[in-house]
């Protein structure tokens, strides 16, 4: 698409009524917007919305808008989380987990896919179920989604660890009684995920720890890009998306504050 059909795309997201509902972060709208532009630009191959945080209302809006542009759209269910290797764990917990996770998802409603090649279906519905990496897909550092699925991977084996010695957890069926229960057990900090969130503020995954560290690594090479992109368009969007991030970042740093102060 060219630059003018682009702020066309832009001006009509930024347009479209919506109710948030539960949708309450303006720089996720906007950073939303943006990688749909990105998509229409040709920069990626997908957009994945309503994953997470989501609004009916916000999703039907995109939709609309996307498609009255000449996008592709499709719903589906929402991502399962991806095994890239056993856990350390009975098999058969491991497959109480999924199944788990499928019913969840199942109430949590559908997802919308935005792109531009209908090839793209088949390699859509197959992240969806968690069978391949949805990284090429959304345009994402691959090592950045392996650490994201990786420490998903890591804490539950941490969460079995904890069964075992806090409740002498020894086999499937204990650790399916203990998740049904939600037993509380202790991780420790080298076990829990780390979100960098600030490093990389115009790309909605979560850099990888070497991604993070360098400001040539591939997802900070997107992070410019998008920043670029941005700019491009409309200077007052671009304005719009830092006066969104420093928002952000100061409502962490009070909740954070807040947290260690208790
Ligand atoms: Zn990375």
């Amino acid at each position: 698409m060219q630059d003018a059909a682009l702020r066309a795309l832009l001006r009509d997201l930024q347009r479209a009524q919506f109710d948030r509902e539960a949708k309450a972060s303006d720089l996720e709208i906007l950073l939303d917007f943006l990688e749909i532009i990105a998509v229409a630009a040709g920069d990626k191959p997908a957009h994945l919305q309503g994953q997470g945080m989501r609004s009916r209302s916000f999703m039907h809006a995109v939709r609309n808008v996307a498609a009255s542009h000449g996008l592709l759209v499709m719903e589906t269910g929402p991502l399962l989380p991806r095994f890239l290797r056993a856990p350390d764990y009975d098999p058969r917990f491991l497959e109480w987990e999924r199944q788990r996770d499928r019913e969840e998802r199942a109430r949590e409603g559908r997802v919308l896919w935005v792109y531009r090649d209908r090839d793209l279906e088949p390699a859509i519905r197959n992240a969806t179920e968690g069978e391949t990496d949805v990284s090429a897909l959304l345009g994402y550092p691959e090592c950045c989604v392996r650490e994201h699925f990786e420490a998903g991977i890591r804490l539950a084996e941490a969460t079995v660890r904890g069964y075992q010695t806090r409740y002498g957890a020894k086999d499937a069926a204990d650790f399916i009684r203990l998740a049904k229960a939600n037993a509380p057990v202790t991780i420790s900090p080298a076990d829990r995920p780390v979100i960098r969130h600030d490093v990389f503020p115009y790309v909605q995954f979560a850099p990888c720890r070497e991604c993070a560290a360098s400001g040539a690594s591939p997802a900070a090479a997107i992070n410019w890009a998008m920043k670029r992109l941005a700019a491009r368009l409309s200077p007052a969007f671009q304005r719009a998306i830092d006066k969104a991030i420093k928002a952000e970042v100061g409502a962490r740093q009070l909740t954070e504050r807040a947290r260690s102060s208790t």
